[in-house]
């Protein structure tokens, strides 16, 4: 047997009927862009993050990058984002013309580190942009104190933690504004690309909403220079129907996770994740270290299991920003960068194959520490 790393097509296939009709609702309908499955499929959202507003984008960086410039962000200004996250955070804060500016993981959680956090801080900081990698909230509590003392604004990166929790407090209110991705492999994800910003922010809300549709409120009129970046209704219609079944999937990931950390506790050479007390993450991936992580990476694929990393090259060592941070050191960024592998997770990934990678991983890990 041999166990694909995530496997798309499954999940369509235990919703298959309800996405056909949802497809079929919207043909019949005859409306593609900004109607009745967008409205609604943003109130929902809202709700299940405990915001009071959702706005569907075309993706997870256009949320990011939409936040940002509706802060008036841009050249001249600093944004501390994390030294260890798929560069997409960093893209956004580039794509205003705004310099990213980043800090080190606490390599327990790989969540920016709040302790490292004030001393990034310069007269040009604007906001923070905590991620929640691999869906594990970061310790917004302890960013929030820091970040309100210095009047930053703080934009959750939440493209991983649909439906995580810290302290019982859901991913997408615990700042000022949240970016969400519906990147079709995320916990929700979409058949295409997509994306929200969730908020509390009214007129945050209403300035995004300008923004995604080309600066107008009104048709004809364009009070800011905006961009074209909406989620369809089709996309909207089809989230709506994962949206229903994601607390279960969530769950079913938990219990992967569970089996995971008992099963691998133990395997020579191998670091399993750590969960911050209090935390319950969605589980987008599942990431361990090992000092040999392509040795490891290889050993598995020979037993049939395959894993990715996430990510292995910090943003700062990736041609995009090398030049401009040849001289940054992220020592902690760099390590886990270097020895990261996510292990297969998934809500459709049955017993056998948890039992497999299990089997697999533990196998590896003898034949490595050998
Ligand atoms: C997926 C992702 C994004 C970008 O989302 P897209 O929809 O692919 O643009 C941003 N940040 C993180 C942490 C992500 O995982």
């Amino acid at each position: 047997m041999s166990v694909p790393f995530l496997d798309l097509g499954a999940a369509v296939g235990e919703v298959r009927a309800e996405l056909d009709a949802a497809w079929t609702r919207v043909m019949d309908r005859g409306w593609f862009i900004a109607g009745a499955e967008l409205d609604a499929f943003e109130a929902e959202y809202a709700a299940f993050c405990g915001a009071e507003h959702a706005i569907g984008v075309a993706n997870g960086l256009d949320a990011l990058s939409l936040v940002l410039r509706a802060w008036e962000i841009g050249p001249g200004d600093e944004v501390i984002v994390p030294g260890h996250t798929f560069i997409a955070t960093w893209l956004a804060v580039s794509y205003v013309g705004a310099t990213p500016v980043p800090v080190e993981i606490d390599p327990a959680t790989a969540n920016l580190d709040p302790s490292a956090l004030e001393a990034a801080i310069t007269k040009r900081t604007r906001a923070v942009m905590p991620v929640h990698l691999y869906g594990q909230l970061a310790d917004m509590t302890a960013i929030a104190a820091i970040a309100r003392a210095h009047g930053l604004r703080i934009l959750e990166d939440a493209a991983q933690a649909h439906g995580a929790t810290r302290g019982g407090q859901p991913a997408g209110a615990l700042g000022d504004a949240a970016g969400w991705s519906f990147y079709p492999g995320k916990n929700l994800g979409a058949y295409g690309d997509g994306g929200a910003v969730t908020t509390n922010d009214a007129e945050l809300a209403r300035r995004l909403r300008a923004l995604r549709n080309y600066g107008s409120e009104r048709k004809y009129v364009h009070d800011l220079r905006g961009v074209n970046s909406r989620l369809d209704e089709l996309q909207a219609a089809l989230l709506r129907v994962r949206l229903a079944h994601l607390p279960a999937w969530n769950a079913r990931r938990s219990r992967i996770a569970e089996r995971y950390l008992g099963a691998l506790a133990g395997a020579p050479g191998l670091t399993l994740p750590t969960v911050a007390a209090g935390s319950s993450p969605s589980w987008h991936l599942f990431v361990v270290r090992h000092a040999e992580r392509d040795a490891l990476h290889t050993a598995l694929a020979e037993r049939g299991v395959q894993t990715l990393m996430h990510y292995p090259t910090p943003p700062h060592h990736n041609g995009a920003y090398a030049e401009e941070f040849a001289g940054v050191s992220l020592p902690l960024s760099e390590a886990f960068a270097a020895e990261c592998l996510s292990l297969p997770i998934g809500p459709q990934l049955g017993d056998d194959a948890v039992a497999e990678v299990v089997a697999a991983v533990r196998a590896a890990c003898a034949q490595l520490a050998g």
